[in-house]
């Protein structure tokens, strides 16, 4: 009998430990890669999400000195499908648009660290000029390793319903969702297995067209890390600016997962009350410094959050704040400096607005 339940601690404290093992996943999120200087009312200024490419050249030699591995999309799938493992410290690099620079300025630094990618193009922005990939460009970069996703047709933000009736929203995003994936399939030759949402804005409503299309996988911007648990049409990535310095990229990598439940507003909710009270739960909390647990939201410190040590409960009050939220999409943070010194987070997405009236199928 003692035998018996010494082998099932040991299996019980072999779990616990290998789920605290459980593997970070970033995803890193870039655009353009020239220095672009833009007009902003009177002033020219870079364009934030215009990479030098000699700064995108030092991230990528960082990741490789560092012990991190680049994994390419198809590797990710699988593994996100209970099909597959993927090394220790994973990445993968994305890059939305499809812009011209990629071809002349990210694949280069890309072949030369042997590093995959994938690339999120929008229809009406596929081979569209001067800018843009050309139809020559993305085959090549195709059949040379680049992985290739849809990022809509037009590029709106999807949860943005306008005056649009819930029949004419589900229509626009059918427009948007389903259309560009079987037109990049047509045009490119290969299967086009997931998605970028434009601007990162997703709901529940959303994941259900997605589901529908076919997909995958799906991608917003909530600046974070992934792992195995999280929902396949969630994924987060984090974006990466002309700003960016390395000592903020190596921090960017080494985020620490907060394991949390009872979330409220939910992961891809909307919800109509501008006035929430934000909620939730911790599952462990002794490995952190309690004063520093809070909530973020759109990149702000919600500085009177009130944590509850013997509840483990997060709240936040919009109302005794007297405070509001703006309509549209929030991403949502719990953020903790651990006693370790390292910082702590999980972070998901809501929506402020109208849900459909209609059930989606
Ligand atoms: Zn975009």
């Amino acid at each position: 009998m003692k035998k018996v339940i010494k082998l099932f601690l040991f299996i019980f404290f072999a779990t616990v430990s290998f789920g605290a093992d459980e593997k970070l996943i970033n995803v890193l999120c870039y655009h353009k890669f020239k220095v672009t200087k833009i007009k902003e009312k009177d002033k020219e200024i870079l364009d934030t999400y215009s990479i030098k490419p000699e700064n995108f050249e030092k991230q990528m030699k960082y990741l490789k000195d560092n012990g991190y591995n680049l994994i390419g999309m198809k590797e990710f799938i699988d593994y996100m499908y209970g099909k597959g493992e993927i090394p220790e410290k994973p990445i993968l690099i994305t890059i939305d648009d499809g812009y011209k620079s990629i071809y002349e300025y990210a694949y280069p630094v890309l072949k030369k660290y042997k590093i995959p990618a994938t690339i999120y193009i929008y229809q009406v922005f596929v081979n569209a000029g001067k800018n843009t990939l050309s139809f020559d460009e993305i085959k090549e970069l195709s059949e040379n390793g680049f992985e290739f996703g849809c990022h809509s047709n037009t590029h709106p933000v999807l949860t943005n319903k306008k005056n649009l009736t819930d029949e004419e929203y589900i229509k626009f995003l059918e427009k948007e969702i389903i259309e560009p994936k079987k037109y990049l399939e047509k045009k490119i030759g290969v299967p086009i297995e997931t998605m970028a949402y434009p601007y990162g804005s997703y709901s529940k409503e959303v994941h259900k067209i997605v589901e529908k299309a076919g997909y995958k996988l799906a991608f917003s911007v909530v600046p974070s890390y992934n792992t195995k648990e999280t929902h396949k049409y969630s994924l987060k990535r984090t974006m990466i600016y002309v700003s960016t310095t390395i000592d903020e990229f190596k921090k960017i990598l080494e985020r620490k997962q907060l394991k949390l439940k009872e979330f409220y507003p939910g992961d891809g909710d909307i919800i109509e009350d501008e006035q929430p009270v934000l909620k939730v739960k911790l599952l462990e909390d002794s490995n952190l410094n309690i004063e520093t647990i809070k909530f973020k939201i759109d990149n702000i410190d919600l500085k009177d959050s009130i944590y509850n040590p013997e509840t483990k409960m997060l709240l936040y009050s919009y109302k005794e704040n007297k405070k509001k939220l703006k309509k549209g999409m929030h991403d949502i943070k719990v953020i903790a400096k651990g006693k370790d010194g390292n910082h702590y987070e999980y972070a998901w997405l809501f929506i402020t607005g109208r849900p459909l009236k209609i059930n989606l199928k």
